[in-house]
């Protein structure tokens, strides 16, 4: 029998400073008559703009795919085309489906593919909800930027409104969970390497998104995101196991590229390697 254990988990925790608007599209259907045509999303309970994590994870996985060349063979829904393996040999060397997760689906059925990254929601810090909320708009914490679609031939300007959070908003904490495996039949202190080195491909993610844009409108200018006041730990299976354990906090205060570069691979797997 094919098994899997888990030998730790590296969250990275941080802010997300809107560096430009913020537009994640929400769903229009909800809205009152006189609302705009392309709101953000928001929280149905206490109506506030947030960042879900399956739009930074998809779109981490969408540069990723780019970056590593990735085939785009699956299709998902009418027009949308993605990187998923779909064969277990390809999937043993791609590092973008052992991180985000593949489908147990024809060939990959009854394999062994554990999701490595969780990303969690993300909320407006207290401090950016309380400024948003003194700003003076017609919305809830948000700005709406009218754009106008010139026609070429008559030179008649059609506006059109987004909702976005504004410029200078801050997201926190933010989460990122990733979970460390081995499969017992194969040599365990390569298989960690490699673990850590799926953690890398989730920090050069985040480097990819802070040069892209995330939401709609990207090459409009919105959706430019920095990654700031980092913190990296790492609860190895002694945390859980022994509840006195604590967690080994390994690098604070630090920015995503200076995080790449750092040491923290080699910590984390003395960490492991002291039990
Ligand atoms: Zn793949």
């Amino acid at each position: 029998m094919p098994s899997i254990q888990l030998q730790g988990k590296i969250f990275l925790r941080g802010t997300i400073h809107a560096r430009t608007g913020l537009h994640i599209g929400g769903n229009s259907g909800e809205l009152d008559i006189g609302g705009i045509d392309n709101p953000v999303i928001r929280n149905a309970f206490n109506r506030q703009p947030y960042i879900p994590g399956s739009s930074m994870r998809g779109k981490m996985r969408g540069l990723l795919d780019r970056h590593f060349n990735n085939a785009l063979e699956k299709s998902v829904g009418r027009d949308v085309r993605v990187h998923e393996c779909q064969d277990p040999t390809d999937y043993k060397t791609c590092p973008v489906c052992q991180v985000f997760g593949v489908a147990p689906q024809g060939d990959m059925r009854g394999k062994t593919m554990p999701t490595r990254l969780i990303v969690r929601d993300t909320f407006l810090t207290p401090e950016s909800l309380e400024i948003l909320d003194r700003t003076d708009t017609d919305t809830d914490f948000t700005e709406i930027k009218t754009e106008v679609a010139i026609d070429r031939i008559t030179s008649a300007a059609t506006p059109r409104q987004q909702e976005r959070v504004p410029a200078g908003a801050t997201f926190g904490p933010f989460q990122i969970v990733h979970s460390l495996y081995t499969h017992h039949e194969n040599d365990t202190a390569t298989q960690l390497q490699n673990e850590l080195e799926f953690f890398q491909t989730v920090l050069t993610g985040m480097e990819l998104l802070e040069d892209d844009y995330l939401g709609g409108s990207g090459s409009r200018g919105s959706g430019q995101i920095a990654f700031e006041n980092l913190t990296i730990t790492f609860k190895s299976r002694q945390c859980y196991e022994n509840a006195e354990a604590p967690p080994l906090t390994i690098a604070e205060n630090i920015e995503v590229n200076a995080l790449r570069q750092s040491d923290y691979a080699s910590v984390i797997l003395k960490d492991m390697s002291s039990e």
